[in-house]
């Protein structure tokens, strides 16, 4: 709004005369590209919102600015901005959180992109049977392609883990009660708990154990004719330390044979490859898991898979047989343009080129002296617009919920900005597109590795013009 001289006067209701008819407003220049991102509705109900106000002020003798066309458009995008920003275009993500619930979690990779372009706007065999010409089955490639990447007899993919969750307790717990660690009733995200979108699957969660301790024993003693099933939850968001033990997949898998009990494992994550690969703790992968002795597991697509939002189930046949043949499975069944985005998303873990092309693993791999390069390229470019930059080492996190403790070294560009470090966080956030930064103390620190280097460019021009706004 800089542009707008603020006149400071009182106003007389005569000042409401002044003020512009919406129509006059949405058909003026100013708002032309606001409705062209957000739609004419939108924009006409921030013009009401913006014009009550400004109404609002008059009426109370309050000074106002000037109350020019291009003033009041101004106040409308500002309006829009604030309500709206971020979703229909790119942000940037300087937060060095790879995977970031609150930015969409994983990017997908350049192949899946090239897919839904390919497909996404044709129709396609989804549920055709091309060589009989008859009614095929769904995502039955899909499937194989998970088994083949899981190592498991058989596997499908539902809307997300949570679904994926709801339906392997309803279909294989046959009404019964579900044995859960008291250490694994834990609460994921923001408001979302564990034991309360399992309870939704009518099945009675039978409590094992205590939070710190609990014993292939305490399992043993709480088997009853009553017990459908044994679920342990991967304490994917923190870390339980000191006096802590729980048996493991191997054990638990013991104890669910005896009684004949399907053993299933939520993983969150799901990795298909090695974190230890790249230089992190270990976390479970799929098929490690399935070998140990769990029957069912299920894990998220958008986690450290790389891949579109999905949940993920596989194991062994017989118990995927009765998910298929469950009627919820319709109610959370994957989309189309999901399921292709996750098909080429596994192909290129089957093709062995997931480290390379998935930009989760990318991003994990790159080194602190790259980003370091690319960090001190851009210091220099807000030297010449008089932004002091310095360069500093850090840590980046996974993110997403996965290996809560474990940091990857990186290289950090720390800006003191000239005011309040939040009000100009929020100017960065506003931006377009909008730049999430981290804020520390009083400084605005970009990290790199999540930025994507075609993204590099325009980072100084954002910080600047957040560094000029007076507000
Ligand atoms: C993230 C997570 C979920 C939820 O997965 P969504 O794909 O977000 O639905 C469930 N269980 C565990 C252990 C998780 O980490």
């Amino acid at each position: 709004m800089k542009s707008v001289p603020i006149a400071k006067k009182t106003n007389t209701p005569s000042g409401m005369r002044q003020l512009p008819a919406i129509e006059t407003l949405l058909e003026s220049t100013f708002l032309s590209s606001a409705i062209a991102r957000y739609s004419r509705p939108l924009v006409t109900e921030a013009a009401r919102h913006t014009l009550a106000a400004l109404r609002h002020d008059i009426r109370r003798n309050q000074p106002i600015p000037t109350l020019s066309m291009d003033f009041i458009a101004q106040m409308i995008i500002q309006h829009l901005s604030e309500e709206w920003a971020g979703f229909a275009q790119p942000v940037i993500n300087a937060t060095g959180i790879i995977l970031h619930t609150n930015l969409g979690r994983a990017p997908l990779s350049d192949p899946a992109l090239k897919a839904l372009n390919a497909i996404g706007g044709r129709y396609l065999s989804l549920e055709s049977n091309l060589s009989e010409g008859t009614r095929g089955v769904r995502t039955l490639e899909l499937r194989r392609l998970l088994s083949v990447a899981c190592h498991a007899e058989d596997a499908l993919a539902v809307n997300n883990n949570a679904a994926a969750m709801l339906l392997v307790l309803i279909a294989l717990a046959g009404g019964k009660e579900a044995l859960i660690s008291r250490g694994e009733l834990v609460q994921i995200g923001n408001g979302f708990r564990i034991p309360e979108i399992l309870e939704q699957s009518g099945v009675i969660l039978r409590e094992v154990g205590t939070t710190n301790q609990t014993s292939a024993r305490d399992y043993e003693k709480c088997i009853s004719e009553r017990t459908g099933l044994i679920v342990k939850v991967h304490q994917s968001n923190f870390v339980q330390k000191g006096f802590v033990s729980s048996p493991s997949i191997e054990e638990l898998a013991a104890i669910a044979g005896k009684g004949q009990l399907p053993l299933v494992y939520d993983m969150g994550n799901g990795a298909l490859l090695d974190t230890a690969h790249f230089g992190l703790e270990h976390e479970p992968t799929v098929m490690e898991s399935l070998r140990a002795g769990a029957d069912v597991v299920c894990f998220s697509g958008d986690k450290l898979l790389g891949g579109p939002q999905a949940g993920i189930i596989a194991g062994k046949r017989e118990f995927i047989r009765l998910m298929l043949n469950h009627p919820l499975l319709r109610v959370i069944r994957l989309d189309k343009l999901s399921a292709i985005a996750l098909a080429t998303t596994i192909k290129s873990y089957l093709d062995k080129n997931a480290a390379l092309e998935l930009p989760l693993w990318q991003m994990i791999r790159l080194k602190k002296e790259e980003i370091r390069s690319r960090a001190s390229t851009i210091a220099q470019q807000l030297k010449t617009q008089n932004i002091a930059a310095t360069i500093q080492d850090g840590v980046s996190l996974v993110g997403g919920g996965t290996l809560p403790e474990q940091e990857l070294p990186t290289t950090l560009i720390c800006l003191s900005p000239p005011r309040a470090v939040d009000k100009i966080a929020r100017r960065l956030r506003l931006s377009s597109p909008p730049l999430v930064a981290r804020v520390e103390k009083d400084a605005v620190l970009i990290d790199l590795r999540t930025v994507f280097p075609d993204q590099d460019a325009l980072l100084p021009g954002i910080i600047a013009a957040a560094w000029a706004q007076k507000d």
